[in-house]
């Protein structure tokens, strides 16, 4: 099951005309339409689902440079200013806290990993620096570990994904953006060579521009069209549990667990080491060009076989305006949780931390991510598509960055000065 999402009264009424539509109302979505609401730019979200009930509400909550590829970190520093602004800007807190996220090394292997990192990050004014074991214990005391080091951002932080969207999508919708729920966006409708509007399952809407922020549905809306975009679906596994008096506000990712204090007192954590892999005929169609990654991360997939193959052989690839999508078939994606991954997670984390030895979890989920081969998000206007902008592919680490992409996406939809230079997220069809 997923975490219960802060609800939000979205509209009823779809109009029949607007100037932006956008697809998907996950927190890229949502951070677009809040940034075109505020510059009094009409804007319809259309979510086939419930708003953030994807990737959005389920994610880990961490707000983090560290450990981030270089190119996608002047984008992660403009959204940490903007979530620094986000209670004010949306009369909501959304429990973002600067309270520093550690990484710590199992391994001299693992360290060195972190210096290269932190060799390719040289110049972006993090702050970032290298622990000793010793200074990891001073920052989330009591732990037992036999750790080569670490890397710690102080700047770094966190916010609760099941308050943060709603609070994003509720200041939109009192700045005059319209969002509704429910409502699968089938295909885009052109005229003369550009988009004129989208086609849903309630009806057209005529629009100057669409953005595309679909998640791990991107790349179906996208095949439909004809325009391959790479991305492959990956479980993460989490777990909250009962509020208890921790060793630290700050998040430590370990090699075989993570945690970060929760809004309620509890923590969320994650087993950093077990993801499942739902196996589809994606893997078939793109697998060559995750080899590079699947060299190091092989170890940490767990597969998973049959019924993902069959269920994602079932939604079409190819359909028409007045076909049911398979936006229509699959509402919301709810991978099956596979319990004993979190209490494995929970049973790393208690022989590392004992703190954590009387807690128990008290509810856990599964959420798919949507992966590119580089693990880079593609945040750029399709050229063989004027007037279409597609946002997606955030690759596991999206909810820190949302703010920020979302306002990206909306500058390069409607021409406003970029919020960063935006071509490292450029689409380059293959
Ligand atoms: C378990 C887990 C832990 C994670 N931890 C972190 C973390 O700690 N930090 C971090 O930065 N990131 C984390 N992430 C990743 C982060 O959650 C995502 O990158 C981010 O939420 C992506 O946002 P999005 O808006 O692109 O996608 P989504 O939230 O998936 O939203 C896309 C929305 O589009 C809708 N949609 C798709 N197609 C259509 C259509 N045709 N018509 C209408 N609606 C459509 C979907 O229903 C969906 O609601 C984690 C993810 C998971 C699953």
């Amino acid at each position: 099951m997923a975490p219960k999402i802060r609800p939000v009264q979205t509209s009823q009424d779809m109009p029949h005309a607007t100037t932006v539509v956008i697809i998907g109302g996950g927190i890229v979505g949502l951070s677009a339409a809040l940034t075109l609401a505020e510059r009094g730019i009409p804007t319809v979200v259309l979510e086939k689902g419930r708003i953030a009930a994807e990737q959005s509400s389920r994610n880990l909550g961490w707000i983090r440079k560290t450990s981030r590829l270089a190119a996608d970190i002047p984008l992660t520093q403009a959204s940490d200013r903007l979530w620094a602004g986000m209670a004010e800007r949306t009369g909501c807190d959304p429990g973002y806290r600067e309270t520093g996220i550690m990484f710590v090394a199992g391994s001299e292997a693992e360290m060195e990993g972190h210096r290269r990192w932190l060799a390719s990050a040289e110049g972006l004014d993090l702050g970032s620096k290298l622990l000793s074991a010793r200074e990891v214990d001073e920052l989330s005391p009591g732990g037992q570990g036999n750790w080569a080091g670490g890397v710690y951002t102080a700047s770094d932080g966190r916010a609760e994904p099941t308050l943060a969207s709603s609070a994003i999508a509720e200041a939109a919708l009192r700045k005059g953006a319209v969002i509704v729920e429910n409502c699968a966006v089938r295909c885009l409708s052109t005229a003369a060579g550009k988009v004129s509007g989208v086609v849903t399952e309630r009806g057209e809407i005529a629009c100057d521009q669409v953005i595309l922020a679909g998640g791990l549905w991107s790349r179906r809306f996208l095949g439909n069209m004809g325009i391959s975009l790479p991305s492959l679906p990956l479980i993460c596994y989490a777990f909250r549990t009962a509020p208890l008096e921790g060793p630290s506000e700050v998040a430590v990712g370990g090699p075989d667990f993570s945690f970060r204090k929760h809004a309620d007192g509890g923590y969320i954590g994650t087993h950093r080491a077990a993801f499942g892999s739902p196996f589809v005929l994606d893997h078939f169609l793109l697998g060559l060009r995750y080899l590079d990654t699947l060299k190091e991360t092989h170890r940490m997939i767990r597969p998973i076989l049959g019924k993902p193959f069959i269920e994602d052989l079932k939604l079409p690839r190819r359909w028409g305006p007045g076909d049911i999508s398979p936006f229509e078939r699959e509402r919301t994606t709810d991978p099956r949780t596979k319990e004993e991954i979190p209490e494995q997670a929970l049973a790393n984390l208690r022989a590392a931390w004992p703190a954590f030895k009387d807690t128990r979890i008290v509810e856990s989920w599964g959420g798919t991510m949507d992966i590119t081969p580089s693990s880079m998000p593609v945040i750029s206007p399709v050229a063989s598509v004027p007037g279409f902008t597609i946002a997606t592919g955030f690759s596991g680490h999206g909810f820190g960055t949302g703010p920020g992409a979302g306002q990206l996406a909306a500058d390069l939809a409607t021409g406003h000065a970029p919020l960063v230079d935006p071509s490292p997220y450029a689409f380059v069809p293959r």
